[in-house]
């Protein structure tokens, strides 16, 4: 089996006050998502059949002065209240809200463990981009990673690959990714994600990794980090089929748009479909949230008996 998500992207805002050279997604003045979009969304992701709304924003816009008064004037405390409201109105529509945020403190992580049955953030890399905010350096994304194991979130994190790294600092960037789960527990899977530039990124791409270094990096993933599922977005990458022995997952697919990436549209998935058939591979839905990470330990009394509900009636 090959799972993927069928997923629909929220973004509660692009704003944010950095400016690190990959990103191709940030702006300085949209504000916040406005609450008849939110609907909207929330709707179509209904009518097409997604289990999963993967929530994003910038680094920290709670942070910006004109997001704060925005906040105010809709009648949120902060971005936690605003973002743990949408979460809230998705899992209300029966959707499964899996939030990325950015780094987040544990005290932040707890407050949006009720609303979201999972979250994640990119450790990226083990290499600092001197350019990149605060937040996203190497110590303060491990700190965000641990702050999630403490505060018991199922979590997804990952590397990128493809903006001029070496193969030596992929392996170290996922053996530290497993030093922090052997020590929480809290990864349900990794992605290994080629940077794509987009309008507004700095960076150029650099090489991406040859199909020998993508399965050095799985198996030596499988050994550190067992169990721990392993994901390539096939809409980043289009040599992922010919992975298809080592990979677990090809994430969250959806008939929008890549948010992230948005000049790197999904195929059909009859397409996804027809290529894992034709390699021996059954393609699967699956929930924002793993098996793994789906007991009680992980998951607020709420999340774990609707997750529950959901695969009991899925057997029906
Ligand atoms: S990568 Fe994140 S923190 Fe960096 S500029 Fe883009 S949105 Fe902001």
């Amino acid at each position: 089996m090959v799972t993927y998500s069928r997923s629909i992207t929220l973004v509660l805002t692009h704003d944010c006050p950095w400016h690190c050279g990959y990103c191709g997604f940030r702006s300085d003045r949209e504000g916040l998502l406005a609450e008849g979009e939110i609907d909207r969304l929330i709707q179509e992701a209904r009518e097409g059949g997604a289990r999963e709304a993967l929530l994003i924003s910038g680094e920290r816009p709670g942070a910006m002065p004109h997001i704060q008064e925005e906040l105010k004037k809709r009648g949120y405390q902060d971005f936690w209240d605003f973002a743990g409201r949408v979460g809230e109105r998705c899992a209300e529509a029966g959707i499964f809200p899996h939030g990325n945020f950015g780094r987040m403190s544990e005290e932040e992580l707890r407050r949006l463990r009720p609303f979201y049955v999972s979250m994640g953030m990119m450790l990226e890399s083990v290499v600092d981009d001197p350019a990149c905010a605060p937040e996203k350096k190497v110590a303060g994304r491990k700190a965000g990673i641990e702050a999630a194991g403490r505060a018991k979130v199922p979590f997804t994190s990952g590397i990128l690959v493809g903006w001029g790294e070496s193969q030596r600092s992929r392996l170290q960037s996922l053996e530290v990714l497993a030093e922090m789960h052997a020590r929480y527990g809290q990864l349900q899977e990794i992605l290994i994600q080629r940077y794509v530039p987009n309008a507004g990124s700095r960076w150029p791409a650099g090489c991406a990794p040859t199909l020998e270094e993508y399965r050095e990096m799985m198996r030596a993933w499988r050994e550190w980090a067992p169990g721990v599922a392993i994901q390539i977005p096939p809409n980043l990458e289009s040599r992922w089929d010919e992975l298809l022995d080592e990979l677990d997952d090809l994430g969250g697919i959806s008939w929008a748009k890549d948010e992230v990436n948005p000049t790197r549209p999904w195929e059909k998935l009859e397409q996804y479909q027809r290529i894992c058939e034709a390699k021996g591979r059954e393609l699967v839905e699956r929930l924002p949230v793993y098996a793994s990470h789906s007991g009680e330990e992980w998951l607020t009394d709420r999340w774990h008996k609707r997750v529950k509900k959901f695969w009991k009636e899925s057997e029906q």
